[in-house]
């Protein structure tokens, strides 16, 4: 029998780890991605222990672990640096596979290299920007614009897959009127930087509320015993948006000391990272309104393409590994393309679409809101403040909608394991 073809647009996170999944489920594979060359741009990024799971089922375990850091702890604390909750995560929290915290960048090359390995190097296409699709008969075709040539390049294939982040021009063809990303009207100033562990090197920390905070962790080991250390500083603003979001503006320290320049905790001297960091970039808080539908035909989408949200539970580059996951599983239970879109759209998008909504209410971190509400000056004892059982009820609601129960993570069946069952059943929507 054929293969099926597949057009991948974009190599992120979600692209490069779709072309892996599908390759490892016997499709037929080309990634097309605008930037010609790929370099390790971003700063700090997460996967869940869900997403390891699936991408140590790719074979992916140990470069995982060589890149990144399997974090043990996730600290929440009120605006002076007093802790509201201590929670173990990844195999300290009893799942079967780590969190990693990695560097956003790296985690791209290293998914890049098994792509370029296992595919071949002539099915990673760099410097072609997707501009339209079509959909002819029984298949669909891509146009692509060659960005060192001007030349318009087309491919046909049996369906084509939107991977290509917040901007999609996927989505901007199956919805031409929505406009730009929505800002939430807060700044986060990034950076990664080497410097000196803190606590025990493998915690990840949140502190203050939604207005201000720093979230922090380390994301790879460094020269002389330091940490490659991600760190995130966001507020509020009355700015109007700033012009489209690009990972690479940079910031001036100035303007970020001028807010954070107090925050200095017995477990961390925020004033002392910024000032050690040489780049920082300025990124608004953004996502998009949920769409009722991904999918037309034979094209789809997934990752920031499909449910583009702001950066709340370390969520955006697990759901799109997870993305990646369910939709190969969808096109293996059935031969027909179209059918399985239909039901990756119809049971996926409801799931991202809470999450989305959920994270514009602060997702987990609500916990941090309410102790600021309640105890503006600090507090004491965190029980006098808020209940554990508040705490975890907060913890546990958000962790269910995401899918990331320890139980549910440990004994559902592999999503994608060709020739046996997987957890996704035949399509029948
Ligand atoms: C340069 C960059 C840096 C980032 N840094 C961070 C970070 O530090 N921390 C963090 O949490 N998240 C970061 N993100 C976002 C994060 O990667 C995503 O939120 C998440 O991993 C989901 O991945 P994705 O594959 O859906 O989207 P992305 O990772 O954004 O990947 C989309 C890909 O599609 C390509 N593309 C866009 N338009 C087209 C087109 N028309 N034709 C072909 N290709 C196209 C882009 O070049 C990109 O490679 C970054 C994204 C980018 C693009």
């Amino acid at each position: 029998m054929k293969k099926m073809e597949i057009i991948v647009v974009g190599g992120g996170i979600g692209g490069l780890s779709l072309a892996l999944s599908l390759h490892q489920a016997g499709f037929k594979v080309r990634v097309y991605e605008a930037v010609r060359d790929l370099s390790p741009l971003g700063v700090g990024i997460n996967l869940q222990s869900t997403a390891v799971r699936e991408l140590v089922e790719l074979g992916l375990g140990d470069a995982l672990a060589e890149t990144g850091i399997a974090t043990q702890r996730l600290n929440l604390y009120n605006k002076f640096g007093q802790l509201i909750r201590s929670e173990p995560r990844g195999m300290a929290a009893g799942y079967r596979w780590p969190q990693y915290s990695l560097h956003r960048g790296r985690l791209q090359q290293l998914l890049l290299k098994a792509v370029r390995e296992r595919i071949g190097y002539d099915h990673f296409r760099g410097g072609l920007t997707f501009t339209a699709f079509e959909q002819i008969g029984g298949r669909v075709r891509g146009r692509f614009h060659d960005r060192a040539s001007g030349a318009e390049v087309i491919d046909e294939a049996d369906v084509l897959i939107g991977a290509d982040g917040i901007h999609s021009a996927v989505r901007r063809q199956l919805y031409p009127a929505e406009g730009g990303p929505r800002f939430a009207k807060q700044l986060l100033w990034r950076a990664a930087v080497d410097a000196e562990a803190f606590l025990d090197g493998l915690t990840m920390v949140i502190a203050g509320h939604f207005h201000q905070r720093i979230i922090a962790y380390p994301v790879a080991k460094a020269a002389g015993g330091k940490l490659l250390t991600n760190w995130i500083c966001q507020m509020t603003v009355t700015d109007e948006a700033p012009p489209r979001e690009d990972w690479n503006r940079r910031a001036a320290k100035d303007k970020i000391l001028a807010a954070f320049g107090g925050w200095r905790f017995p477990w961390l001297d925020v004033p002392a990272l910024i000032e050690q960091s040489p780049d920082i970039f300025e990124f608004p808080l953004v996502d998009r309104d949920p769409v009722s539908a991904w999918t037309l035909g034979r094209v789809t989408l997934i990752g920031d393409a499909a449910h583009p949200m702001q950066p709340i539970g370390s969520q955006a580059g697990s759901q799109a590994v997870l993305d990646a996951r369910l939709l190969t599983a969808a096109l293996i239970e059935t031969a027909n393309p179209v059918e399985a879109l239909r039901y990756y759209d119809a049971t996926r998008r409801p799931v991202m679409n809470d999450i989305t909504l959920r994270n514009r209410s602060f997702g987990p971190e609500a916990a941090m809101q309410l102790v600021e509400e309640r105890a503006p000056n600090g507090f004491v004892r965190i029980e006098d403040v808020i209940s554990r059982h508040e705490l975890a009820s907060i913890a546990n609601s958000f962790a269910a909608a995401a899918g990331l129960d320890v139980e549910t993570v440990n004994n559902r069946l592999s999503l994608v394991h060709p020739g046996q069952q997987t957890a996704y059943q035949s399509p029948d929507v």
